[in-house]
């Protein structure tokens, strides 16, 4: 057997590996399981950092075909130390994963690409697809130019106008729906069964939602082979969070960092949040939404992992919080200010939430903070132009500026 294989979350049948979403036999979602035992035996820190920095080098910890070849450099983001952001919203031991700055695409999911076309090519897809709120698509877009897939984008309609040409550009098809995220997934389901296309958040999205755990993997490594106290993760279907949670649990289950508990927080707009809603329920149920907020990437109203994601979060003794448009935009603008990291309109939700967590006591001052910031802001431009208005011209010349500065020069 290979190191991993897919699982019925509810009856534990094994599937092998395979394009399949659900259990023949009770419908529940199919999971990666590891044989961790063997993994154990075949991992080391030494061996991990003596390969190239990217997601393949945490290989045997993600579900790649036999005999894969390292694909493009995607991932190994930096961790940075965020000390004045900290001191404005109260930590003292803040840090920032920045996958604005992820390859090829600039954001994170480039990982759950990276993966999920590996396996497509195993299992032999010439023909790719998605369902996105704009980042799958350009990741999948790019990714699938680079390997020589045709690549189909399907796009609910108000998508931010540069999310949209950055998937056109790679000469991917693009199909906008005229309706919300929920029915182009739904639309892409049927696609699926019909068709012999392998969809990254459909059919292959047991192999897609591992590519998220390279990011835990990241943050351990690079806090030194430790783990963190807390991590604030954005949440649309609620796959990275959960994976995540999952990475901390596979790194001290295979020995490669001592055990710590880690509590992890998700952070939804306040216009979507169908998870973050229910985590104060003394017996959480999901409800759909609408979505209605400038965050697209988050606008997912029906979470496909949405109970696993709450489950993390109770379960690691964490909690999550919900930001409105305008904090959205303050948050945008607060990190880029401090901390000179332009991240999109997720990092400022996340970095609302942060603050919010802070201000409440759930995250205490001394602890190990990191915030997942998983796109950059050069995508998401649009809900910031109210925020800076066109600035009057200045005529070229000295005494233009000195008049506009109203000091003389030498003065100040
Ligand atoms: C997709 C996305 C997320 C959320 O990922 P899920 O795994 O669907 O919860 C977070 N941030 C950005 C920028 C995204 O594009
Ligand atoms: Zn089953």
């Amino acid at each position: 057997m290979d190191l991993f294989q897919l699982k019925c979350e509810e009856c534990g049948r094994g599937y092998g590996n395979a394009p399949l979403v659900v259990c023949e036999d009770c419908f529940a979602p199919l999971r990666i399981e590891y044989d961790l035992e063997r993994v154990r035996e075949r991992v080391s820190r030494g061996q991990i950092e003596s390969r190239p920095s990217d997601i393949w080098r945490y290989r045997e910890l993600l579900p790649l075909p036999a005999g894969h070849e390292r694909g493009l450099p995607v991932g190994f983001t930096p961790l940075l130390r965020a000390p004045r952001l900290g001191s404005r919203i109260g930590s003292g031991d803040l840090w920032l994963k920045d996958d604005a700055a992820c390859f090829p695409t600039l954001s994170f999911k480039d990982r759950v690409v990276a993966v999920a076309l590996a396996q497509a090519q195993a299992f032999g897809f010439q023909v790719v697809g998605c369902a996105s709120t704009g980042n799958l698509g350009n990741a999948l877009a790019a990714q699938a130019a680079r390997l020589g897939l045709e690549a189909w984008i399907f796009l609910p309609v108000d998508l931010e106008p540069a999310k949209v040409v950055a998937s056109a550009v790679y000469g991917a098809h693009l199909v906008q729906v005229d309706g919300t995220y929920d029915q182009v997934n739904r639309l892409c389901a049927e696609i699926c069964e019909s068709r012999p296309w392998g969809f990254v958040n459909v059919n292959l999205r047991a192999y897609y939602a591992e590519g998220s755990k390279s990011v835990g993997f990241e943050i351990a490594e690079q806090l030194g082979w430790r783990l963190p106290d807390n991590v604030v993760v954005p949440m649309a279907g609620g796959a990275q969070i959960t994976r995540i949670a999952r990475s901390f649990a596979e790194l001290v289950e295979t020995g490669l960092v001592e055990p710590h508990p880690v509590r992890v927080f998700g952070a939804q707009a306040e216009g979507c949040s169908p998870i973050a809603g229910a985590v104060s329920q003394s017996e959480p149920e999901i409800r759909p939404q609408d979505p209605r907020t400038i965050c697209r990437s988050l606008s997912i109203g029906n979470p496909a992992d949405g109970y696993d994601a709450l489950r993390a979060i109770h379960a690691s003794g964490g909690w999550a919080g919900t930001a409105t448009d305008s904090e959205i935009v303050d948050g945008m603008r607060t990190l880029a200010e401090e901390e000179g990291v332009f991240g999109e309109t997720a990092a400022g939700v996340t970095v609302t939430v942060a603050a919010r967590l802070l201000a409440e006591g759930r995250i205490g001052a001394g602890e190990t903070t990191v915030l997942c910031l998983t796109g950059n802001g050069l995508k998401t431009v649009d809900p910031l132009a109210r925020a800076f208005p066109p600035q009057p011209v200045l005529a070229p010349q000295l005494d233009a500026f000195e008049a506009r500065l109203g000091v003389p020069a030498g003065v100040a």
